[in-house]
């Protein structure tokens, strides 16, 4: 269990060598002398997929600007499309402190990675392991250019980091990157095992969860993430989830991309089997809210895994203020193409503008040549937009936009949240569910649309959320995007969350001389 105290003292005399690169002098607590101390080096390793790799590398950023030595590892996969897609080259040349390493994930070329995420995990797991051992003691070799690794920042999915940082003796701290409010319930598995609530016991879908503490009055079983739908407990995703949850509350700290004024009343019970949670996000904002502050910043960024159209700017800037419905599912999401032929309908049919998403890889059958009926064609000429890729923290930014209809994907919910759009939301897997009822039934920050894919539903709903309830759930957006920006401000929670972490982090770092 991870404990409300600083860190956990690395034990290794490497850590004293004297770094040239950058040199800091600090008073030691016996001598009082002045003593060369390596200055904290961050070795940072996201899950391999778009939302993780996003918000980590935002994350990375964050501790460069704070004057820490960042390490950023990432898959040959990942790397390729990064560098391919992104300006990641350039982004970091501001930064001297940062490198970026590259492990192999252990797939062919065409696996399809996230799409078949059992294989990638067992891949990374089994192959990816050893190389990242081997990497982080390479780091740590007496000739590295760079002083050692003073702490690993992981994906708290992964949980074999934790391992690795036990052989190598370098304290650990995990991140999640999905919301608290899913992390709390896959925590909590064990206990709906226990209580008899999982497995589920009849069909009936809208039944209440009563094992989650906090969540007793709304969550349902079909807000559980959909793999609970199985019934079966020896499946993959169960058991990974119930143990590695268990495992991030063993890390020197838990880092969460979220808010105290968004999910307090759930971060309040995680801390009770998780007492050291350090709450920073809305991580892009974070970031947009530290380069803001500095007086030269570096040139607009982009993380993306896929090309991005910039031209849907240069056609939302010609649509009314608030007129348009974002719609996006994010970067794993598929549909059907009869799943998509609703939306279609639904969307033309609601008479409001859309900007559409659609990824090359988004529609399952192959068969498809994307050709649409006429009628629905001329409806999307009139009033729809259509990308395969969008510069989305810049769209949900703009003033045409005034709603989002999203897969309830967690960094596409906070970067609605922090532009203060309000969703509709359509779960796909994972956190979706649990976000989808947070957004529609506790923050009221829109409507859920789960389990449903039927025409007339989307346009009914499209149009409470467009013209029907507007106000309303602008309203609410709106009082939320404030409490978002404050927390980002000086004195505010994640601002104070991230000093805190930063210190903790420098704190490993001197505790490194022999004399501690
Ligand atoms: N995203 C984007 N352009 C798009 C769709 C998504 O830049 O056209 C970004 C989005 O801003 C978010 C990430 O991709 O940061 C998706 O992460 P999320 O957690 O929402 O969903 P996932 O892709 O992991 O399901």
């Amino acid at each position: 269990m991870c404990q409300n105290i600083h860190f956990n003292p690395p034990t290794k005399l490497s850590l004293v060598r004297v770094w040239t690169s950058e040199i800091r002098f600090a008073k030691s607590r016996s001598t009082m002398d002045e003593q060369k101390i390596p200055p904290p080096h961050v070795l940072i390793f996201p899950l391999p997929l778009q939302g993780p790799v996003n918000s980590m590398l935002k994350l990375a950023e964050l501790l460069c600007l704070a004057g820490l030595q960042t390490t950023f590892v990432v898959t040959d996969y990942i790397y390729a499309r990064l560098v391919r897609f992104s300006n990641i080259r350039t982004r970091f040349d501001c930064y001297p402190g940062f490198q970026i390493k590259t492990v192999s994930d252990g797939l062919p070329e065409d696996h399809p990675r996230g799409d078949r995420f059992m294989e990638l995990f067992d891949s990374l797991k089994s192959k990816t392991k050893p190389l990242f051992k081997d990497l982080l003691i390479s780091l740590n070799d007496s000739g590295s250019r760079r002083p050692p690794v003073t702490c690993i920042i992981a994906d708290g999915i992964l949980g074999f980091t934790g391992d690795v940082a036990d052989e190598v003796g370098i304290p650990m701290f995990y991140v999640r990157t999905i919301s608290a409010c899913c992390l709390w319930v896959f925590f909590c598995l064990p206990k709906l095992i226990e209580a008899g609530e999982f497995p589920f016991r009849d069909d009936d879908l809208d039944a209440l969860i009563k094992s989650v503490p906090g969540m007793e009055s709304y969550l349902r079983r079909r807000d559980l993430p959909s793999f609970f739908r199985s019934g079966n407990l020896a499946d993959q995703n169960i058991q990974l989830y119930k143990t590695e949850s268990t495992v991030n509350a063993r890390a020197n700290g838990l880092i969460l991309n979220t808010f105290e004024e968004l999910e307090g009343p759930i971060l309040s019970h995680m801390r009770s089997v998780c007492p050291n949670i350090y709450t920073i996000g809305p991580l892009h904002a974070h970031l947009k809210a530290k380069l803001a502050a500095k007086e030269t910043s570096p040139p607009a960024f982009s993380n993306s895994l896929w090309k991005e159209d910039k031209s849907c700017i240069t056609w939302l800037d010609a649509q009314p203020l608030k007129s348009v419905i974002y719609v996006s599912f994010g970067s794993l999401a598929v549909m059907t193409k009869d799943q998509v032929i609703e939306f279609w309908h639904g969307l033309v049919n609601s008479g409001q503008r859309f900007l559409w998403v659609i990824r090359p890889d988004f529609i399952v059958r192959q068969d498809w040549d994307h050709q649409i009926p006429v009628d629905l064609s001329e409806g999307r000429k009139k009033r729809g937009y259509i990308v395969g890729w969008a510069p989305q923290e810049d769209v949900l930014a703009h003033p045409a936009v005034g709603g989002f209809l999203t897969h309830s994907g967690w960094n596409s919910t906070l970067e609605s949240i922090y532009e203060g759009v309000p969703m509709i939301c359509w779960p796909y897997f994972l956190d979706q569910q649990v976000n989808c009822r947070f957004v529609g039934e506790v923050w009221k920050l829109g409507l859920d649309m789960k389990d449903t894919c039927d025409r007339s539903i989307i346009e009914e709903t499209v149009r409470n959320l467009m013209e029907v309830r507007k106000e309303e759930f602008l309203q609410r957006a709106d009082q939320m995007a404030k409490l978002a920006k404050r927390c980002l401000s000086e004195g505010g929670s994640s601002y104070c969350n991230l000093d805190r972490l930063i210190k903790n982090i420098e704190s490993m770092s001197t505790s490194a001389l022999p004399f501690n």
